[in-house]
């Protein structure tokens, strides 16, 4: 998939519809109450501007209301080949032939160097959700040789993974963490005893912080990857590591402005929407999860020229600065790149009669900086480089700062001021 679709990609989408407002109930009333019929559409704007989109809490209602599958159904319950379940609960019927994101997330354990034949350690979860599942068909498919090893229970993990000579681990980046202290209450070094050399980090945040430790602890190279629970794997890193690389090609992929509903440009950041190409049981168009992120412009040294993205967060914390759409998960990626650097807090302001916003960046210091002036210019200097503003930098003692602006929630990281003057 490409951003912005090919003509290709637009004549794929329209079959798809085509197919799926014969079949669903859902989006056929959808369709019909927007005026639209999928097979007279001509542009992608077209597309974007008059065909609504799909919440998740549209899908969890209707399933609600029509027990168990909803109206969204495309096919008789006798076609189902295997059914999902994600938060909600929300249940995902697939078709047999459906691959739930198997092909892409192969080629994305390809970019990462794996080879045929390596030990693959599978900890994402194996009840009820896809994750683990799917992980685990990818890398059979890729030619490993694969532990379920699900959640939980970490000695047996280290041990299974120690004897087998695990070299490639799966799972989220905290759970690996957590294997490396288990290893260590055992008697055991890492980075010795375990031989993880490759992991596919998902279903988390990889902070910068929590992989440089992980790197340290293990001597493993580790790779970003993102998906969602409806629409299946996103992007994920390659060997360069600069953005994720988006390999969705079963998905018709929109970014767009969280502000505007217009579509992003290489270095801006956009919400994703995106549509499911080909038969599904239950088809989403324009699904919407609620998440930002950030195109990156430019080729990347692998090669490889599909557009990379990079995961900022949920759309309702966003804010606009100066133009800029700054989420606070992508500063707190920033501040975390500094041990001595805590909680934070952003605050907005609009001087009067001044033609800008004026954003102060308040960061909380868990210990007194030896050069704070130094401290101050490297993180405006990473703000600038990764986040794309420029921020004033004010260091307090991190009990200033209020408890629920810290990581995940980020509840009261930004103090928006504009417009409360006078
Ligand atoms: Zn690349």
């Amino acid at each position: 998939m490409s951003w912005p679709p090919t003509s290709e990609e637009f004549a794929r989408l329209c079959e798809t519809l085509v197919w799926v407002y014969e079949r669903s109930l859902h989006y056929r009333c959808l369709f019909d109450e927007a005026g639209v019929r999928p097979d007279t559409l001509r542009t992608y704007d077209e597309f974007r501007m008059r065909v609504p989109r799909t919440a998740k809490a549209d899908l969890v209602t209707n399933q609600r209301e029509h027990p168990p599958f909803g109206e969204f159904l495309a096919v008789p319950r006798e076609q189902f080949g295997s059914l999902h379940t994600s938060p909600g609960p929300i249940f995902i019927p697939r078709l047999s032939q459906e691959r739930g994101g198997t092909p892409v997330l192969k080629e994305a354990i390809k970019a990462m160097g794996v080879r045929p034949g390596e030990v693959a350690h599978v900890t994402l979860s194996y009840h009820i959700m896809p994750g683990g599942l799917r992980l685990h068909r990818a890398l059979e498919e890729a030619g490993c040789l694969v532990i379920n090893g699900g959640t939980g229970a970490s000695r047996l993990q280290v041990e299974v993974a120690r004897a087998w000579g695990a070299t490639v681990y799966a799972g989220t980046p905290s759970f690996l963490g957590n294997l490396g202290d288990t290893a260590r209450e055992m008697g055991l070094d890492p980075r010795r005893d375990l031989q993880y050399r490759v992991g596919f980090s998902t279903a988390e945040a990889l902070t910068p912080q929590l992989r440089r430790d992980l790197q340290e602890t293990f001597g493993i190279e580790l790779f970003d990857h993102c998906g969602e629970a409806q629409i299946g794997p996103l992007a994920g890193e390659c060997r360069v590591h600069e953005g994720m690389h988006l390999h969705a090609r079963d998905l018709f992929c929109e970014f767009l402005d969280p502000e505007t509903g217009d579509p992003v440009e290489p270095g801006g950041t956009g919400e994703i929407v995106a549509t499911q190409l080909g038969p599904r049981a239950l088809p989403l168009v324009r699904y919407a999860p609620g998440d930002a992120f950030r195109l990156l412009s430019g080729g990347c040294a692998c090669g490889d020229p599909s557009l990379r993205i990079v995961f900022v967060g949920q759309v309702g914390a966003i804010k606009k600065i100066k133009g800029v759409l700054v989420h606070p998960a992508q500063v707190h990626k920033a501040v975390s790149a500094f041990p001595e650097l805590g909680r934070f807090q952003i605050v907005i302001e609009h001087p009067e009669g001044q033609r800008y916003d004026h954003a102060t960046l308040r960061v909380g210091t868990m210990r007194p900086p030896t050069d704070p002036e130094k401290l101050k210019h490297a993180l405006a200097a990473q703000l600038k480089a990764t986040v794309l503003i420029q921020m004033d930098i004010e260091l307090v003692p991190e009990a200033e700062i209020p408890e629920a602006a810290g990581a995940p929630g980020f509840a009261e990281a930004m103090l928006d001021l504009r417009g409360k003057h006078g």
